[in-house]
Parts: C-alpha cells; sequence; structure tokens
C-alpha cells in the first residue's frame, strides 16, 4: 500500500546513503571557498516577492511562472527564493556591508525554489552553491570568479570542463542588440512558439535561452541541417530569409568600456590557462546581468545540462536602492553536480565507524563510557541493545570498523583492553588510559579525518 503521504512533487528526501556524497561535494567546496578567501553568509528563504520582482525581472520566466508567491497570516507578499543574489545584495545592502570595507568576497549554499516541470535533474527544491564578489568592477574579479567556479568543479573531481562565456554588454547595448534580433527573427516570427513570440516584443534576448525545441533549432542549428520535407513551404521561405543576414552577435555591440573590460578578463583567463568557449547564445535568465556571463555544462545530463552559471551584476545593487556597487557571481546546482558525479561512478568511500566497543557481561557500563570517551576524538561504534558476544561481533562487522575494542573484565582490571586490527586478524592488549593515541595511531589518522565521509 501506497503510504498516506509523500514529498511534494518536485522535491526528495536525502537519505543516509545518498547524503554521504552530499557532505563530501559540501566539505570540498567549503576548502576551496575558504582557501580563495571567501565568508558564508546565509540569508532567510523566503523574502519579499518584490525583491525577486524587481531583480530578475518581471519578464523572466523565474518570475513569470515559477516563483512559489504566497501571503502569509499578515497579508504580506512573499516568495521563496528562486536564487541566491538577490538576497545577498538586499543583505549586503541591509547591513550596510558595503561601509565595512571595499571588496567583499561571499559565499552560499541552501535550497532554492522554482515551480518547474520536474525532470531529471530539475526539481522544484534545489541546492545551490553561490559565491559573490562585491565592490569592484575590475576584469581581474570575474578572471577570480570565473577560476573559483573552475577549481571548484576540479576539487569535485570533474576533468577539463570547458566554460562557455559571452558578454551581455549594458541595458543600452543588450536594447540596440533586442532590435537586430527582433529584424533576424522577424521572417520565422509565427513559427516560433506563443512565448518566444511575446518575448521577441517584450525581451528578445529572453528568446536565446527558450526550451522550445523549434526556437533552440532555429537560432543554434541553422536550415540546412533540419528543414525536412514535410516542413511547410512558407516556413521553409521564412528560414531561408531569416538565415539570408548573419546572425547578430552580442559582441559587435558593445560600448568601448564593455568591449575593454570582455578583452581583459579572456586575456585575464588565458593567462590561468582556462578554457573557455565563446557562446553567442548565452545570455542568463536573468535581467539583471551586464557585461561578463558564464556557464558549465555536461552534456551527459541531457536536456538539464547546465551545472552553474553566473556573471556581472553591476546595477543590481542600485536598483535595491542602493548605492552604485559592481558585482560578479555564480552559482552552481548541487542536484545535477551530484547526478553527474554519480553517473560517472566516482567512488566514494562509505561511512564506517573507525572502532567498535564489543563488552562482556561485567564490563557494560564501562564500555558505554569508553565509547562515549572515544567519541571525542574518533568515530565509535557499540551495540545498544547489550546483546551477547556473538551479536555484537556480527554488529560489529556490520558497522565497517577497521578496529575493534573488547572490554574483557580481566582486563579492564588490569587497566587494558583488547585491540584486534580487523583487516589482519591480529590482536593486543593496550593501555586504557592511553587509549586515543595508540587508536589514532593504528588507523594513521589525525582525530577530523576520522569523521564519516
Ligand atoms: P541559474 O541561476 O538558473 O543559471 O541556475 C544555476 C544552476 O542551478 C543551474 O546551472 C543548475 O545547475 C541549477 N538549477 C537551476 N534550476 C534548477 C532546478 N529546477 N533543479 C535543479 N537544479 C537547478
Amino acid at each position: 500500500m501506497a503510504p498516506k503521504h509523500q514529498a511534494p512533487r518536485g522535491t526528495r528526501d536525502l537519505l543516509p546513503g545518498e547524503i554521504e556524497r552530499w557532505q563530501w561535494a559540501e566539505d570540498r567546496a567549503r576548502g576551496v571557498l575558504e582557501r580563495y578567501g571567501y565568508r558564508e553568509i546565509r540569508t532567510p528563504l523566503f523574502e519579499d516577492y518584490e525583491l525577486f520582482a524587481r531583480t530578475s525581472g518581471e519578464s523572466s520566466d523565474v518570475v513569470q511562472k515559477e516563483m512559489y508567491r504566497f501571503k502569509d497570516l499578515g497579508g504580506r507578499d512573499l516568495a521563496l527564493r528562486p536564487e541566491g543574489t538577490a538576497s545577498v545584495c538586499r543583505a549586503y545592502l541591509e547591513h550596510g556591508l558595503g561601509g565595512r570595507g571595499r571588496i567583499h568576497r561571499l559565499w552560499y549554499l541552501g535550497p532554492m525554489f522554482r515551480y518547474g516541470r520536474p525532470q531529471k535533474g530539475r526539481f522544484r527544491q534545489f541546492w545551490q552553491i553561490g559565491a559573490e564578489i562585491l565592490g569592484t568592477g575590475a576584469p581581474g574579479a570575474d578572471v577570480e570568479m570565473i577560476a573559483l567556479f573552475v577549481d571548484l568543479f576540479a576539487a569535485w573531481g570533474f576533468g577539463e570542463l570547458a566554460v562557455l562565456v559571452n558578454s551581455v554588454g549594458t541595458p543600452d547595448s543588450r536594447r540596440a542588440y533586442g532590435d537586430a534580433l527582433r529584424e533576424w527573427f522577424g521572417p520565422v516570427r509565427p513559427w516560433l512558439s506563443p512565448d518566444s513570440q511575446r518575448r521577441l516584443e517584450t525581451n528578445p534576448l529572453r528568446v536565446l535561452d527558450s526550451k522550445d525545441a523549434r526556437d533552440m533549432l532555429i537560432w543554434s542549428v541553422g536550415p540546412g541541417a533540419w528543414l525536412a520535407d514535410e516542413e511547410e513551404d512558407a516556413f521553409k521561405l521564412a528560414v531561408t530569409r531569416t538565415y539570408s543576414k548573419p546572425k547578430p552577435h552580442l559582441l559587435d555591440f558593445l560600448d568601448s568600456n564593455s568591449s575593454a573590460h570582455w578583452d581583459a578578463v579572456l586575456a585575464g583567463l588565458s593567462a590561468l590557462g582556462i578554457a573557455t568557449e565563446i557562446d553567442h547564445g548565452l545570455v542568463r535568465g536573468l535581467d539583471y546581468y551586464t557585461r561578463t556571463a558564464f556557464e558549465v555544462h555536461d552534456r551527459s545530463l541531457g536536456a538539464q545540462s547546465a551545472l552553474g552559471g553566473g556573471g556581472r551584476y553591476d546595477g543590481l545593487v542600485e536598483t535595491l536602492g542602493g548605492p552604485p556597487t559592481p558585482g560578479v557571481g555564480f552559482s552552481i546546482g548541487l542536484d545535477r553536480v551530484l547526478l553527474a558525479l554519480e553517473q560517472r561512478g566516482t567512488p566514494l568511500p562509505a561511512g564506517p565507524a573507525a572502532v567498535f566497543v564489543a563488552a562482556m557481561e561485567g564490563t557494560r557500563a564501562e564500555a558505554a563510557a569508553l565509547v562515549r570517551r572515544l567519541r571525542r576524538v574518533l568515530a565509535a561504534d557499540w551495540d545498544m541493545e547489550e546483546r551477547g558476544f556473538g551479536a555484537q561481533m556480527k554488529a560489529a562487522g556490520k558497522s565497517g570498523a577497521r578496529l575493534l575494542l573488547i572490554v574483557g573484565e580481566e582486563e579492564w582490571e588490569r587497566g587494558d583492553v583488547v585491540l584486534k586490527d580487523v583487516g589482519d586478524g591480529s590482536q593486543r592488549p593496550v593501555p586504557v588510559a592511553t587509549l586515543e593515541d595508540v587508536l589514532l595511531e593504528a588507523l594513521g589518522t589525525r582525530p577530523t579525518e576520522t569523521r564519516a565521509r
């Protein structure tokens, strides 16, 4: 019989067995972020609806179709956060961080919420890890951001990943580019999806990240490769007319400052040996981006291939009523990272206890106290049910512990316990007084490394 309650559609439970991989990925990320000098920030899971509507753009998919918007009992208009950057900038302003140092490097990790159609790699509650640099418009900040982005993937064991890059310029250059797109798509307009037809009027750049199959084909593939015999003649004619003109590229519409910025970013990345590919269709889904935009994809994931992306957002803090404050950042979808790692079969050690403590009839209390003492420095397990010795040995086997401690009555009297190495079967008495040192040496680890992974 199906249980009465199930996790809401598009959400899931992360159970022991799976969670270890997440913890490992989070630990690795934390290490990289700390070495880069970023500091963690935690913001609420919900904010005023207006914060997201204003920053992401009214015409973005996130705001129009995917927002978990609700009124609380006090009638406030709130939304579960669909992304992290707007909240970080809101907090930056609210707490006057700008007055406490010119440049802030921040990172966050937590669930985000978008009401999309659930599918592989797409959830309604998903996790993002992200980083932001607020307070400098220097190209070096974009370069550091992309280097950090790539180094996180490297820490998770991804090989060489090509980073897709583009520049989305300034609102002015985007307006001019929008006009060019409108003209280019003009002949095929009636064949675009209804959403894209609408977007062509309101926000033409959004047509480029349409997920509609035909929209995508028109933009990214070209007529020769896909015009089948059964396509209508009128459509064929329209496509031919569209393709008679070269596809407009945003990079050709940049003002001179954005252009110099773009060149400096590319030069900086090249100096670091970071492989990039220019993707003229990369415009990012939210309106707040300016200049540099970047993404990483893993094509083995199918349709939901984007692992992460980011860019510069120089106008965002001002949009929220703050002083001009340039910023650049990214976010990475952890669900997809974990999916990709799993598909690659990245092996991870399970999380066995390091030591199992077995008691005799007369040493139960002593053994329990000993487990508690050992747990201050290493992972120790015991039999909570106080069963016989045979059952304890079975439990020890299941626990995966590398070492077994047998608290025998006579040995305990002498101040010893018996230490058995499960691997080679050898055993010897060791003094209780210095047990931790002996165990750590036998395990060949320092205390912090014995944490279950
Ligand atoms: P975005 O800000 O939309 O580019 O999202 C950044 C990253 O978050 C994406 O590259 C994905 O890896 C991840 N992501 C976005 N939406 C979802 C979703 N609905 N489910 C799972 N991951 C997502």
